[in-house]
């Protein structure tokens, strides 16, 4: 596992390469835990990886957790040692951002509503760093967590847009063994607000119980989850959209983001469902499915 801290060290690992095998990129802002291991493991599979580790401040808002984002390169380093990926991507600031940017991406349609609502300019920082971490690693294939569905919808719609040569693999979301998605911003819970916490999976489970029992009426959906959520501080909102281009679905069919956000304090969580809803029944689905323009 070698530490590259600059973008020479990154070409020279490029270069030196002595594998014909896929190059596979999985981005993260560190704070590693076992969410993001299990990218690692699935990239594994797909062929040779390489973990950047960048806590990217042009997707963070003034006032939100930049400056508190936890960073910890060693920890980091020590778990992803057992999966022994060839190559771990940690640059400075200054090495991603020599200078102060002056072309970013404009992000498509999918990033309207939902968390593009609340954070303005996030995705367009967050599909920034991705081509720009995409275009230094030159990856075959990147792995991202279906826990940030948006973002990989966005990603998706940029790398089809922009025919950027890379396959994208969205990996189910890890959960804690009560529900809880995994994230670093967990963290910042304490015991009383992770108990809460436990809110938005249970309005998540609450909503595919009812769709597998046949209710098709988002409304009544969207009110379910809602009730689920009330030791919650405070909701950000509660959606049902269609996948893959987060429309407002007409029928309640297909393949389904059940998706919400919520602040627990002191930390905004959020999760989702994808689920492909037929008369068959309701199943887990993912992102990138064949047909779809990304995958
Ligand atoms: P982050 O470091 O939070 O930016 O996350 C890096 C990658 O890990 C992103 O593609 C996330 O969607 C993914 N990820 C974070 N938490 C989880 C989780 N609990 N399960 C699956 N993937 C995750």
């Amino acid at each position: 596992m070698r530490l590259l801290r600059t973008r020479a060290e990154l070409h020279g690992f490029r270069t030196g390469r002595a594998t014909d095998r896929p190059l596979v990129l999985v981005p993260t802002m560190g704070a590693l835990h076992a969410g993001h291991l299990a990218l690692v493991e699935q990239a594994s599979r797909e062929g040779e990886v390489v973990v950047s580790v960048f806590v990217n401040p042009t997707q963070f808002a003034p006032g939100e957790d930049y400056d508190a984002y936890p960073r910890d390169l060693d920890r980091d380093l020590q778990a992803l040692a057992p999966l022994a990926p060839s190559a771990v991507f940690a640059p400075s600031r200054a090495e991603m951002y020599p200078r102060e940017i002056s072309v970013s991406v404009v992000p498509g349609p999918a990033a309207d509503g939902l968390c593009g609502a609340s954070r303005p300019g996030h995705f367009s920082g967050v599909l920034t760093v991705v081509l720009k971490l995409l275009n230094l690693v030159g990856p075959d294939v990147a792995v991202f967590g279906r826990k940030d569905a948006q973002q990989c919808l966005v990603i998706g719609e940029m790398v089809r847009d922009l025919d950027v040569p890379v396959r994208l693999i969205d990996h189910p979301t890890v959960r804690e063994p009560d529900g809880l998605a995994m994230s670093s911003r967990n963290a910042y819970l304490s015991q009383e607000a992770r108990t809460r916490a436990q809110a938005l999976y249970r309005a998540l489970a609450t909503a595919r119980r009812r769709l597998e029992d046949g209710e098709r009426d988002t409304a009544v959906l969207v009110e379910a989850m809602r009730a689920e959520l009330a030791p919650v501080d405070a909701i950000e909102y509660v959606e049902v959209r269609r996948v893959p281009d987060l429309a407002v679905p007409a029928r309640t069919e297909g393949r389904l983001l059940l998706a919400l956000a919520a602040r627990v304090e002191p930390a905004r969580l959020i999760d989702n469902l994808v689920l492909e809803v037929s008369d068959a029944g309701v199943r887990d689905a993912s992102l990138f499915e064949q047909g779809d323009a990304a995958s």
